[in-house]
């Protein structure tokens, strides 16, 4: 049954203490087979499932996690979300996003939280000024809301600015008024709750050790709860991919590298937007509740550890007060990292490969939240009739074999 959740709902369980609410999801042990098994229960792998089932009447699927539903960098980003992207092919996908984000509580009936506050890149130098002008023309281009903001602008948007007294000063910046935040874990939440409902099976702590592979073909996994079939197993596993994928001897383009972010203690609404800056390297952001949400870069070298650099956090800060002298005295309450998987061209993969049945959703880097349920969306269609959707044909494996790549080095890089 739909799980509605409303206030007359909130106001009867809270006679019973809240003891009766229905289960979000099931915790069903796992079948011998499915039609479609997805790797990862962060946002992408668990929206995939839920268009799987409400787009293409698939249902006898598995989601297969190894710990909790959104605990990889789903759980871990500073959940900036825009679509201001140079080139049309990632204007598209991230546009698609953008829309999908803007119906998506209603969709699921379950509130993620969107809140579009608008974001802003910082210019800081003459190259920045020209960068993001060009790409803010390709933007009008696109039908995409950015436009270029003066530094008066900017200071009527965010008093709190140190604007000319600094090693870079602030020079003028765009603006995507419908960019914003959304809470994370609510969307991993939304759409394992709304897949679950049409008889997806959310398997978590259940670890894939091998994709199983016969004579081309996709056969399964080896996990740790034994071997499941399927014929059909998509790979949305962010940093760990490039690791599965090699289990099926397939070596992706990938880096793997810790990125960090960190949250101050929380005080009172100081700034209603959001805030990037690539050149000094410092985004923020204020939670609901207060917290200042601060993103800092990857490290300098690959890893594994759900931790990065200290001198990375250190850069961070220094830029953030030098941009905000104001948060000179704040404490920071909580730091930590996501190993995000990195490609040449800084654009994700949504491919099907050489293997048949076997499909990769990855390569999202520093900047895949945005794109959740545009990607999954996508990604399902790719799945589901085993050819990609008309707007992540651009991002299959063989661009980097044709040469024909989608560089979005100075949109996404180390940026949100
Ligand atoms: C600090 C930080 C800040 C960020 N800030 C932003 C931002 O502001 N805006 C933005 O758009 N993006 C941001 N990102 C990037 C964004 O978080 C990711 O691109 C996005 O969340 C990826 O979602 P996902 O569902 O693909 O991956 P994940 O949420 O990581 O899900 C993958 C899941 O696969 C599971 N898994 C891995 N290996 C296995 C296995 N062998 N078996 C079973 N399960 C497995 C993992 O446990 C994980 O839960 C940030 C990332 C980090 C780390």
């Amino acid at each position: 049954m739909k799980k509605k959740y409303s206030i007359f709902n909130i106001a009867r369980n809270a006679f019973s203490n809240h003891e009766n609410w229905q289960k979000m999801w099931r915790s069903p042990e796992p079948k011998k087979n499915y039609d479609v098994i997805i790797i990862g229960g962060g946002g992408h792998g668990l929206g995939t499932a839920y268009y799987l089932a409400k787009e293409h009447g698939l249902t006898n699927i598995a989601v297969i996690e190894k710990g909790w539903l959104g605990g990889g960098n789903t759980g871990r980003n500073t959940t900036i979300i825009r679509s201001n992207y140079l080139w049309d092919e990632s204007a598209n996908l991230y546009e698609h996003s953008l829309k999908l984000w803007e119906g998506l509580t209603h969709d699921l009936n379950y509130n993620v939280m969107f809140s579009q506050r608008g974001v802003m890149n910082l210019a800081h130098t003459e190259h920045d000024i020209k960068e993001i002008k060009r790409r803010v023309s390709a933007n009008t281009l696109n039908g995409i809301d950015s436009k270029w903001i003066s530094k008066e602008e900017i200071k009527k948007l965010v008093p709190i600015m140190n604007t000319d007294n600094l090693r870079y000063p602030v020079l003028g910046a765009s603006f995507q008024p419908r960019g914003g935040t959304a809470r994370h874990d609510t969307v991993a939440w939304g759409y394992a709750m709304r897949a679950d409902e049409m008889g997806v099976d959310i398997i978590q702590n259940c670890e894939v050790h091998k994709i199983l592979t016969e004579n081309g073909k996709v056969i399964g996994v080896e996990t740790s709860k034994g071997i499941i079939q399927s014929k059909k197993v998509g790979v949305v596993a962010s940093g760990h991919t490039s690791v599965l994928a090699e289990s099926a001897g397939i070596r992706l383009p990938l880096q793997s590298k810790p990125l960090q972010a960190l949250v101050s203690e929380p005080i009172k609404p100081v700034i209603d937007t959001v805030v990037m800056s690539n050149a000094v390297h410092a985004y923020v952001s204020q939670s609901d509740k207060g917290e200042l949400v601060i993103g800092a870069g990857t490290d300098g070298y690959n890893s594994f550890t759900q931790r990065g650099g200290f001198d990375v956090v250190e850069n961070t800060i220094r830029a953030m007060v030098e941009l905000y002298p104001v948060f000179g005295k704040m404490k920071m309450l909580r730091q930590w990292g996501g190993i995000v998987d990195i490609s040449p061209d800084a654009s994700p993969i949504i491919s099907k490969c050489d293997i048949q049945g076997l499909y990769f959703n990855c390569g999202w880097g520093t900047g895949g939240f945005k794109a959740t349920p545009g990607s999954a969306n996508v990604f399902a269609h790719t799945v589901a009739k085993n050819e990609p959707h008309s707007i992540n044909a651009a991002f299959s494996l063989d661009r980097f074999v044709s040469g024909k790549l989608v560089d979005e080095h100075g949109a996404a890089a180390v940026a949100h």
